[in-house]
């Protein structure tokens, strides 16, 4: 299935969320390896990463936080968890809505996490009224990457810290690579893929400071051939839900990209002055 609008992203959450969390895990994410943890599981590795976004997050206990395309609320309870705050997350996925809300009543945690199905378009939160936002691998889902960042921006109380991780391009593809790009984007919804500079141009567009950006793409190359195994090994299950030509083709994509240099990751930090 080609995913090209924000209608078919919300239509391959709504569908392929559970296989996805079964086969990868419930951070629906990249992990992180360096040299500290090279053998990490694809859990703990996901872990780090979301790990990584809470240190580019300056928040105290009791602050108010969101989390802009929250999946199913692994990484909001972690941070909740953390930093001993308030997490409000927010998803165009109303299963992973549902999925999240479960989560946090398991885990003892609904009084200060919760979630909610909204548009990272158009949030419906006042001006100033986190402390802090995070957006961990969502913002490539969205049609206008500098609307979302201005939203995020506008919600964000004057002193208060971004925190994104995301995918980017390293550099223009080379030719003969173009055609795994493109069927990353169109296999994974990738609908906003550019360079750090004009990420980091767009942060500052939407009137913030960047206080950090970091080029973390060797750290989470290892993610490219890793889903790929992993899909692999659940063929049974998931060929049901994917079709045998669509898991091949999402197999054989990741296995390419893992050789495609330009294929990056940035974790960047910002702060509305
Ligand atoms: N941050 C989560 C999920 C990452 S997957 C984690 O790391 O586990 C991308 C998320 O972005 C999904 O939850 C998807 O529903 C959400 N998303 C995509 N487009 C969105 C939009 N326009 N508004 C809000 N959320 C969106």
């Amino acid at each position: 299935m080609a995913a090209t609008t924000p209608k078919d992203v919300r239509q391959m959450y709504d569908d392929f969320t559970d296989p996805y969390a079964r086969i990868w895990g419930a951070n629906l994410h990249f992990g992180y390896w360096d040299d500290t943890n090279a053998d990490a599981s694809v859990d703990d590795a996901t872990d780090r990463l979301t790990d990584e976004m809470i240190r580019l997050l300056d928040v105290d206990a009791g602050d108010r936080v969101l989390d802009v395309g929250c999946g199913i609320g692994k990484p909001a309870l972690r941070l909740a968890k953390a930093r001993d705050v308030r997490v409000t997350g927010i998803s165009i996925s109303r299963p992973q809505v549902d999925q999240a809300n479960s989560r946090a009543i398991a885990e003892g945690l609904a009084h200060r996490v919760s979630f909610a199905f909204a548009d990272a378009m158009d949030l419906p939160f006042e001006d100033a009224s986190f402390d802090a936002v995070l957006a961990l691998e969502s913002l490539h889902h969205m049609p206008d990457r500098g609307r979302a960042l201005r939203e995020m921006a506008r919600v964000l109380r004057p002193g208060g810290t971004l925190a994104v991780a995301d995918f980017v391009l390293l550099a223009p593809v080379e030719e003969e690579k173009k055609k795994v790009v493109d069927a990353f984007r169109a296999g994974g919804g990738v609908l906003s893929l550019g360079g750090i500079e004009e990420y980091e141009s767009d942060v500052r567009q939407a009137g913030l400071v960047v206080t950090a950006s970091e080029d973390i793409s060797t750290q989470a190359r290892p993610s490219f051939s890793r889903t790929a195994e992993a899909f692999e090994l659940a063929r049974p299950q998931v060929e049901p839900f994917m079709g045998a030509d669509g898991l091949n083709q999402m197999i054989s994509t990741f296995r390419a990209l893992a050789e495609v240099p330009e294929a990056g990751y940035l974790l960047l930090g910002a702060r509305r002055p």
